[in-house]
């Protein structure tokens, strides 16, 4: 395929240099992309400051009919999208148009709803006293490759109602289908509203770094997240990390197992287990653990997986190699530490990053499959005495994105969600999101939250205006 271009103050720019996109389906080169200097950064954020001040003046009314525009031309045309996303990224096509057409869709759509409210302090014959909310300017997005349609869409959507203008960079891992997604938007939009640059860490850092921008906004593993910090620290700029998580679930010894293996077995290995927010860790009773483990076992073992363009395909690879070692050496750790593989445990013999859906029994807090995020589709499960032991063990990560309990006792359940030290405590599901709902990590996993009128304010600056009424009364 032909190399794209970068989308640049309301026009396609070719860049000199490009970098290789890889077919995790065959580990193979499939295509180029842009590979962008500091010259095209220092164009993108001029590009991005120079529509602020018109964008930041419009009518919010006005901004949220532009997002409506995109919803239904990513509704219409968003197929291409989606297939440049199962080639780069790896999901399976249905997944893929689930997330460009379907999911990013709806999700733009109820954004566009999102109106910041004023409050009222004081209105009286002494004073009135209101609070505000303003763009901020523009905002640095960077992405990662698990859901680079979706993500891009969270980070973007909610800038443009704000009245903020935009930067992206997608992950060198994937970036085909946001360099077309903001061709899309950019169409729509008027010139510099958008602006995409590519490249690896180094043009991200120059992005996060850059004395023009004002926010920045980043999903992606905790150790890039404290480089954002500290490269945002010199310009105090405005962030929102969203970082990794090491989600554990909690069962109790009451469910129902055929009807809760199921939707575990989903929220651990949906986009095979490259979710953020997935469930990473299971802690089971010891008086259900085996009859839970076997079922799951089952369900893994008739999970179909391949290549993202073949019939019947439910899960892809693992992204790129670097996440594929990962996996491997956690896989490894966990056998020379007594774990045992009910079920997969070792890469499948084919080209690509093939890894199958494995689930972990004799493991336990300390070792490594469990400590730490493993981001791909591995399932350790851990045989607990007590509710108060799992609750301590789940506690104990450095992560705190997620997390749920599982249980027919809805009271039960809750109290203890409300212990979970984690920013969305779920019962009886996990990873499941809503526009309105914020959506962050406590602890390591981020700062500031997304979606809603939370997320929103996030791309605030809040203004108090205060108005003496005495002085000339
Ligand atoms: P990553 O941190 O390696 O890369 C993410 C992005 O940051 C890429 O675009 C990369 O080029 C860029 N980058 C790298 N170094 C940079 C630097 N110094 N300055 C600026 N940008 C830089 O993450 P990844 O491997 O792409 O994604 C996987 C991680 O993302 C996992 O830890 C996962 O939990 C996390 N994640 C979190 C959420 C969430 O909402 N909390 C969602 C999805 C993924």
């Amino acid at each position: 395929m032909s190399t794209p271009n970068v989308w640049i103050d309301g026009r396609l720019i070719e860049t000199s240099a490009t970098v290789p996109v890889i077919d995790p389906s065959t580990g193979e080169v499939f295509a180029d992309c842009p590979a962008c200097d500091a010259s095209h950064v220092d164009d993108a954020v001029a590009a991005a400051r120079a529509a602020f001040p018109a964008w930041a003046a419009l009518p919010t009314e006005t901004r949220a009919n532009f997002l409506l525009k995109i919803a239904e031309a990513l509704e219409n045309s968003g197929q291409h999208i989606a297939e440049l996303t199962t080639r780069e990224q790896g999901k399976p096509i249905n997944a893929a148009i689930g997330e460009v057409c379907g999911g990013a869709v709806a999700w733009i759509r109820a954004t566009a709803a999102l109106r910041p409210p004023v409050d009222t302090i004081q209105d009286d014959e002494n004073a009135r006293i209101e609070v505000h909310h303003k763009p901020l300017g523009v905002v640095a997005s960077i992405t990662p490759w698990n859901y680079p349609i979706m993500i891009a869409c969270w980070h973007i959507m909610p800038a443009l109602i704000a009245g903020d203008t935009v930067v992206i960079k997608p992950s060198e891992m994937t970036p085909l289908g946001t360099l077309k997604l903001i061709e899309l938007m950019g169409e729509i939009l008027p010139a510099g509203v958008v602006n995409v640059v590519t490249g690896t860490g180094e043009i991200g850092s120059l992005l996060t770094s850059h004395p023009g921008v004002d926010k920045v906004v980043f999903t992606g593993s905790t150790g890039t997240g404290r480089k954002i910090m500290a490269s945002a620290a010199p310009t105090l700029k405005r962030l929102t990390l969203e970082l990794g998580g090491n989600d554990a679930g909690i069962v109790l010894n009451d469910i129902d197992i055929d009807a809760a293996a199921p939707a575990l077995f989903q929220s651990a290995f949906g986009n095979c287990g490259q979710v953020c927010a997935a469930l990473k860790r299971l802690y089971v009773p010891a008086s259900i653990h085996d009859a839970l483990v076997d079922k799951l076992a089952d369900l893994s073992r008739q999970a179909i997986l391949g290549n993202g363009f073949d019939e019947g395909v439910q899960f892809g690879p693992v992204q790129n190699k670097a996440q594929f070692d990962k996996v491997c050496a956690l896989a490894d750790d966990a056998k020379t530490r007594g774990g045992q593989f009910v079920t997969g445990g070792a890469p499948l013999n084919r080209p690509g990053y093939f890894f199958p859906l494995s689930i972990a029994t004799n493991v336990k807090n300390g070792m490594r499959i469990v400590d730490e995020e493993q981001f791909g589709p591995l399932l350790p499960i851990i045989k607990y005495d007590t509710v108060e032991q799992a609750i301590e063990w789940a506690n104990a990560s450095e992560n705190g994105l997620g997390g749920s309990v599982w249980t027919r006792d809805i009271d039960k359940g809750w109290k203890i969600a409300q212990q979970l030290e984690c920013g969305t405590a779920w019962v009886n599901t996990h990873s499941a999101l809503h526009p309105m709902a914020p959506f962050g990590g406590a602890k390591q996993s981020g700062i500031g939250v997304e979606f809603g009128w939370w997320g929103l304010a996030d791309y605030m600056q809040l203004q108090t205006r205060h108005l003496n009424k005495a002085l000339f009364a």
